[in-house]
């Protein structure tokens, strides 16, 4: 693609980086199919390529407006069209770039302004999120049905049969160890995933450290275009991550490239990135020992019929797009004895897409009707997912059980 960027930004490191992504894209077009809210919407400018030439008109000088704002609102930040990108465009980085940009260019509006900022304020701090949920689940019975099916209840889904453990920490007791990054919304929306994860690594022999200090990964404020904001919350988890080794989400592996401008986090940053993967990779990595800790557990089976239980995996875009982590998880689920149920167009989002669920919450919708009709198609017992944003958002659309896998296979070794 042919460009002249705009005296603004042309010199800047930003613009140099959108220019080189920018004549990455040759205009095929093959990204448009993978495309989710191409395909709902059928307007080439709420496909990726669409979005690429706004984002090119901003960088250019060219005026801008709330239409333009609309469509790249829109996106949800999957990185679908990555994947399918034969020529390896960069899109999520334009993306930021281009939504960094627009955000001073194009006032919003004061109520999106206010949501937006409540967002930041609370969504990154759990003991808020905790507060909020405890008040929102009081409330439940009083709340219209469409907030009501976003608020979980009480209780989770009871599967009795699935013996799921308590949420207790094991003691480290193994000369390996990872650092769990525990996040900030998973351990208030589901407790017991982190220690989950922490009871199955040491089955295998690894010991899971909790960083004291450490919290919100900072991707929702980066993706809501708060850079200063979420690079703060990036180096304060630097800070407390880099005594231990890292083990944790996407946005931690890109640590790395968002502060290598920063003389004083750069080094620590690339290395923490370096050594940071998802738990699906550290246990392929550790296959063996897993395979011998699964050995002693019997298998979960139906109570009814005694086969084994029947799961619908939902891949979330985090893993297969962002990642690149695409097929780990199955391989697991199935050496612990779960059947894996076929899953159709598995590569599109479920709409949860962080914060997409509440600011586009009629698109999200129509994705979530859409994957779950998908993951219900063949009949599964209960539905696992491996992000926690992906639950929520699941489990308000399913009347099916939806748990983390990580757990599922702690249930499972459980049984040893
Ligand atoms: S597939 Fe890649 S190169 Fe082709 S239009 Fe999409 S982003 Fe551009
Ligand atoms: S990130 Fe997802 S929604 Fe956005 S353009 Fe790419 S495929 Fe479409």
């Amino acid at each position: 693609m042919q460009t002249a960027l705009a005296d603004f930004i042309r010199s800047t490191p930003a613009g140099r980086e959108a220019d080189a992504i920018l004549r990455s894209c040759v205009h095929c077009g093959f990204c448009l199919p993978a495309c989710p809210t191409y395909q709902l919407l059928g307007d080439e400018l709420d496909s990726p390529r669409g979005r690429i030439y706004l984002i090119k008109q901003l960088l250019e000088g060219e005026p801008v407006t709330a239409r333009t704002q609309l469509h790249l609102d829109r996106c949800l930040t999957c990185r679908a069209c990555e994947s399918a990108c034969p020529s390896g465009v960069r899109y999520g980085r334009l993306l930021d770039i281009g939504r960094a940009l627009l955000e001073e260019r194009v006032p919003r509006s004061t109520p999106a302004r206010v949501q937006r900022y409540l967002l930041r304020r609370i969504v990154p701090y759990r003991q808020r999120v905790r507060a909020l949920l405890g008040v929102a689940t009081a409330l439940r019975p009083l709340l219209p049905r469409a907030l009501r099916a976003r608020v979980p209840s009480s209780a989770t889904p009871a599967v009795p049969f699935l013996a799921l453990r308590p949420p207790l920490w094991p003691e480290p007791r193994h000369a390996r160890r990872v650092v769990l990054l525990e996040g900030c919304v998973q351990p208030a929306l589901a407790a017991g995933i982190n220690p989950a994860a922490a009871q199955v690594l040491d089955r295998i022999g690894i010991a899971t450290v909790r960083v004291a200090g450490g919290g919100c990964c900072g991707a929702l404020s980066h993706h809501l275009s708060a850079h200063t904001e979420s690079f703060a919350q990036v180096r304060r988890n630097v800070d407390a991550l880099w005594p231990h080794v890292a083990a944790g989400a996407a946005m931690v592996c890109d640590y790395g490239r968002l502060l290598k401008d920063d003389p004083a986090y750069a080094a620590r940053a690339e290395r923490i990135s370096a050594l940071a993967c998802d738990i699906s990779q550290l246990l392929a990595a550790n296959a063996g020992a897993l395979h011998a800790a699964l050995s002693d557990a019997a298998p979960i089976t139906a109570p009814d019929t005694r086969a084994p239980l029947r799961v619908a995996f939902q891949a979330p875009c985090t893993l297969q797009h962002a990642l690149r982590a695409r097929g780990v998880v199955e391989p697991l689920l199935a050496a612990a004895g779960f059947t894996l149920t076929e899953v159709a167009d598995g590569g599109r989002c479920c709409g949860s897409a962080g914060t997409y669920s509440l600011l586009q919450p009629e698109l999200s919708a129509r994705l979530l009707r859409a994957k779950v009709a998908a993951l219900e198609a063949a009949a599964p017992e209960l539905i696992a997912t491996a992000n926690i944003g992906c639950l929520a958002h699941l489990r308000s659309g399913t009347a099916l059980p939806v748990y983390h896998w990580i757990e599922l296979l702690a249930a499972r070794l459980a049984r040893g």
